[in-house]
Parts: C-alpha cells; structure tokens; sequence
C-alpha cells in the first residue's frame, strides 16, 4: 500500500486508508472493526482513482495478553485478480452473443423445412428434423443462460417493473408446459387463489423464471404430477409454488442448488439426456431477489418430490426503491385504462 511503518505508527486507520465500496461510498473503520463475529469484505477499493486498488479485506477481533481487544485487520489485493474476471466475463458475453445469431438462422431454417417450404419431406427427414430442432433449442437456451449470467454477474442486469396480469401469462404459457408434461405421462395442476392477480414484475423475466421452475419440475419428475399453486403470502406479497412428485433433493444439497453450476449429483444423467447448464436456478433467484422477493425450496429427501416457492411484490412499497420510478409509469397507464373503461369517453 506504500504506507512507510514509522509513518504508520500512532495513526488512525482512517488517516491511513480510504476504503471505498465499488459503488463509491466510503466505508469506516467502525463496520469492519470490533465486531463480535469476523468480517469479511470483498468488492472494496482503495486509492486514488488513478491508481485504484481492489482490496478483499478480512477482520477479527483477538484479546491480548492484557486482557484488552485488538483489531485485527488483513488487507489482500486482488486486482489482478479482478482484471482478470472481468476480461473473462466479457469474452463469454461477447461469444455468447456471437453464437446466438447463428443459431437462431439454423433455427429459422429448421423451421421453414419443418413446414414444409422446402418441399414434401419423408417420415424418416421429419424424425431427423425434430432432433436437429431439439438439438438448436437446448444450445440456444444454454446461450441464453450464459448472457443472463454474465449481465448479473457485470452488474448489467435491467429490469423494467410493471403491473403484471398473471393469469394472463399463465394463459399464454400453460397449455405448452400442459403438452410438455402429457408427453412424459405426467399431470400439470395450476391452481390460482382469489386476490393473485396482480404482481409487480418484469414481465419477460418472471416468464423465464416460470419457464425454467416447471421445466425443471418435469425434467426431474418421471411419475405423478406437477403442481403450480399461486396464493397470497402475507398483505403485500404473492407466492407462487412449484411442486412435483420426482426425484426430490438430498437436505444436505439444498445450499448448493441457488448457486452457478450448483447441480446435484444425482440429476446429471437426467440433464444429459434433457439438457441444462446448472445457471437455471441461480439466474432465477438473482430475479426473484432484485425484485423484491425470496426464493426457496423443501424437499423431504430423495425420491420424495421438491417444492420450489418465490415470492413477488403485490405491493407497489414491497418494491425495491431503485425501480420504482419504472412501476409508476406502468400504474399511471393502467389506471388511465382502468378510468377510462369505467367512464369511456
Ligand atoms: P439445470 O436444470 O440446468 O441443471 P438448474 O440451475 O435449473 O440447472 O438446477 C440445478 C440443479 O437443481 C439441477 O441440476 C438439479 O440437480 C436440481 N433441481 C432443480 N429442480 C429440481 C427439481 N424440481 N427436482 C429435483 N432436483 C431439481
């Protein structure tokens, strides 16, 4: 750090160091230091904006031999390490999205022989194609997860709240998930409470955060059902619960699942043959939660059916502050709606 010992001595530790939070704010001695637990900061900076620092600090609290508390503070640099992560990330965001234009021309013209414009096709031709198409499908959503990722993990994730109609959307997505589930004998049960209609959300990522839950519920179910339920949770809030009679998860695994590439050992014959990058529940749960909701899960154990829940605002104070500005826009539309169909004009 450039600090000189005898400069050092007899000093406060902030008129030696100015810590700051990547996000610019300053962080005192007093959040870090003589804490009954130790502490353990990543993501901080030090230095002049020039010639910044990013530090990985650690603190704990020790006794002496007087009987008195010391602080004890270890300050590690990790800028290379940061510099090197974040070409990493850009390199992925970069590929990701170079391989996406590509795969969705195949896809495009994988469609176009599927119907048909190509000419009359052989049984044996339509098997092939509904390889090949599967085959796009599972490489374009792995794509898709990676970008997800990597706008989540560069802080680039944008979400635009609005007023959501939910049996609307589960209007428009169920019967693709009802023939998903039929195809493996199994039954897809939703079941909609009074007072859940509306939702703060964004629309298209509360859609692939249905998407990837029931998908994930019939990939893991090989008999009985699959259960969507949407109840209140409280005033402000609605719960929506995927449950389904399959492989169930081990207690001790649960930590593990919300995490990137957090897959079980058990499930990874059934992601070979249906696909999954192991990002599903990891970029789900980075939604639910910068939308002002929780996320969990209950298993009883394997074999016994997992529940997955989240919650969402049904309240426009339970969203975070930071996108309320984008929900006020939408309310504003809506009620205008709202007036205008009770007083038409
Ligand atoms: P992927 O499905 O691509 O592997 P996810 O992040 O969606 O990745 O899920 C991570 C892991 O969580 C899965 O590989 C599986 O082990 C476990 N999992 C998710 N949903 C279920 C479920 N409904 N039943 C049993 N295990 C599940």
């Amino acid at each position: 750090m450039g600090i000189v010992e005898r400069e050092a001595e007899g000093k406060k530790l902030e008129e030696l160091l100015e810590l700051y939070t990547e996000a610019g704010s300053k962080v005192a001695p007093s959040e870090f230091c003589f804490k009954p637990w130790d502490v353990s900061l990543a993501n901080l900076t030090l230095g002049p904006e020039n010639a910044r620092k990013f530090i990985k600090l650690q603190s704990a609290t020790i006794t002496n031999p007087e009987g008195e508390d010391e602080c004890v503070v270890t300050l590690t640099d990790i800028t290379r390490e940061k510099l090197l992560e974040k070409s990493k990330d850009e390199f992925i965001s970069v590929t990701s999205h170079e391989l996406r234009t590509p795969m969705t021309v195949i896809k495009s013209y994988l469609w176009m022989l599927q119907n048909g414009k190509g000419g009359n096709l052989t049984q044996k031709q339509k098997d092939y194609l509904i390889k090949a198409v599967g085959g796009v499908e599972r490489m374009l959503s792995m794509i898709n997860d990676t970008l997800n990722t990597s706008k989540i993990d560069q802080g680039r994730l944008q979400l635009k709240i609005e007023r959501i109609h939910v049996t609307e959307i589960l209007n428009d997505m169920i019967p693709d998930f009802r023939l998903k589930a039929n195809e493996k004998g199994l039954e897809l049960k939703v079941a909609v409470s009074a007072d859940c209609e509306k939702v703060y959300a964004d629309s298209g990522k509360f859609r692939e955060m249905l998407t990837n839950l029931l998908g994930n519920a019939i990939k893991f179910t090989t008999n009985g059902w699959v259960k969507l339920d949407i109840t209140k949770a409280g005033d402000s809030f609605i719960k929506f619960e995927i449950a389904d009679t399959g492989k169930g998860i081990d207690p001790a695994d649960i930590k593990r699942l919300f995490q990137k590439f957090g897959r079980i050992d058990n499930s990874y014959q059934t992601v070979a043959e249906a696909g999954g990058t192991g990002l599903g529940l990891y970029i789900v749960k980075s939604y639910v939660e910068n939308m002002g909701g929780k996320i969990g899960v209950a298993s009883e154990g394997l074999g016994k059916g997992s529940t997955f829940w989240f919650t969402l605002p049904s309240s426009y104070y339970e969203i975070p502050e930071a996108l309320r500005e984008t929900a006020v826009t939408s309310l504003a539309v809506l009620d205008t709606q709202a007036i205008s169909s009770i007083c038409p004009m």
